[in-house]
């Protein structure tokens, strides 16, 4: 028997998370991203909970190529654009869509001499000062694009820094996007915007024909704590679960693990979790971050391990050896544990969590139920 730890992919969660998308943006087009191999879950375990996409955002030309050998015909967009000269005739041969933050890029573009039609998205660089043309130069750059004809249109693009959460007091995103709409004021064209966060927090304000959806799919909130994913209606699509593999009984004083960090002040009961940080859940997890085991909520105790971390089994009176230990997630009963709750008690986000489950842990996908299509 294998070791009992395993990641499950919710294929029902993903196109549940897609749906509440469609219904906060009714009048967009939707690119779900799925970069870093759909943000850990797999491409290929992904898509069938998110075919109903109109289109996939991601980064390397490698994943677009996946995407496309799983039989999207759709429009596939490259967020960082293309990072070589020779990229563009990827672009053409797979009908990838780019976007164009940098001069370099341009020039690429401006050279390119072999028949094709692009989709270009012409990335501003509003404020957050990672990629894109400062908006002085930006309606230059668009005329020299618009001026080409391999490149068949271009959708106005960028990203907030701020759409989470207020900032200085004001609205994340009011600063950011004034200097774009002031930019592309007398610039015909699409408009890409949204991230996750503007998705949710601001589609009143936000105008994006094509937004860009990433976490929140995932069953990840964009803005814990303010709201958990129960207050947007969302579900994980990701759990990573697992087995009580040994019952120790302590007695007072007795301390767990490595460096004995823990120790106990009454008799308990610990269950030992075949979970540990080789698997992709973080040493720096503190003593008392929660987990499920047998759907009832607990903690961990101690320091977690490379391939172990150890469990508080005072609530759970029932729990014995192969108990479902869940890190998060869905247990089989039902219970949620947000990935955000795991992932703040260890002072990151459920991003770097979902993106860390390690190649030692099995996959199981658990299919689309078709009762729901
Ligand atoms: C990753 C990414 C997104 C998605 O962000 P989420 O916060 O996961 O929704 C959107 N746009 C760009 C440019 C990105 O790189």
């Amino acid at each position: 028997m294998p070791r009992p730890i395993h990641a499950i992919i919710h294929q029902d969660a993903l196109r549940h998370n897609l749906s509440v998308v469609r219904k906060t943006c009714p009048n967009s087009q939707v690119f779900a991203v799925v970069k870093a191999n759909a943000y850990g879950h797999g491409i290929e375990r992904a898509y069938a909970g998110l075919s109903a996409a109109d289109g996939f955002a991601l980064l390397d030309i490698a994943e677009a190529i996946r995407v496309r050998a799983l039989g999207w015909t759709g429009p596939i967009l490259l967020l960082e654009g293309i990072f070589s000269p020779q990229d563009l005739y990827d672009c053409a041969n797979y009908q990838l869509s780019f976007s164009i933050h940098s001069q370099h890029q341009l020039d690429w573009v401006l050279q390119f001499n072999a028949p094709a039609q692009f989709d270009v998205y012409l990335k501003m660089n509003s404020g957050m000062n990672r990629l894109g043309f400062k908006p002085a130069e930006y309606p230059a750059i668009w005329k020299q694009l618009k001026a080409l004809d391999h490149v068949a249109s271009i959708t106005h693009m960028m990203h907030f820094s701020d759409a989470d959460a207020d900032r200085l007091g004001k609205n994340g995103i009011d600063e950011q996007l004034s200097c774009f709409n002031q930019t592309v004021a007398d610039l015909p064209g699409r408009r890409s915007l949204s991230n996750s966060a503007a998705i949710l927090r601001h589609h009143d304000q936000v105008q994006s024909d094509a937004i860009r959806a990433g976490i929140l799919l995932y069953g990840s909130s964009p803005d814990f704590p303010t709201h958990d994913l129960a207050h947007w209606d969302l579900k994980p699509s990701m759990s990573l679960v697992s087995e009580l593999i040994a019952i120790q009984d302590l007695q007072m004083d007795e301390t767990v693990g490595y460096g004995s960090n823990f120790t106990a002040t009454e008799p308990m009961r610990i269950g030992i979790v075949a979970c540990g940080y080789a698997d992709g859940y973080q040493r720096i997890s503190p003593t008392g971050t929660p987990v499920l085991v047998n759907g009832i909520r607990t903690q961990t105790i101690g320091r977690v391990s490379m391939d172990m971390l150890a469990v508080d089994l005072t609530p759970i009176s029932d729990a014995e050896i192969g108990s479902e230990v869940v890190l998060w997630g869905q247990s089989s009963s039902g219970t949620v544990l947000p990935i955000d709750e795991v992932a703040a008690s260890s002072g990151t986000v459920g991003y770097e969590l979902m993106c860390g489950v390690t190649q030692r842990v099995n996959v199981v996908i658990q299919a689309c139920s078709t009762t729901n299509l």
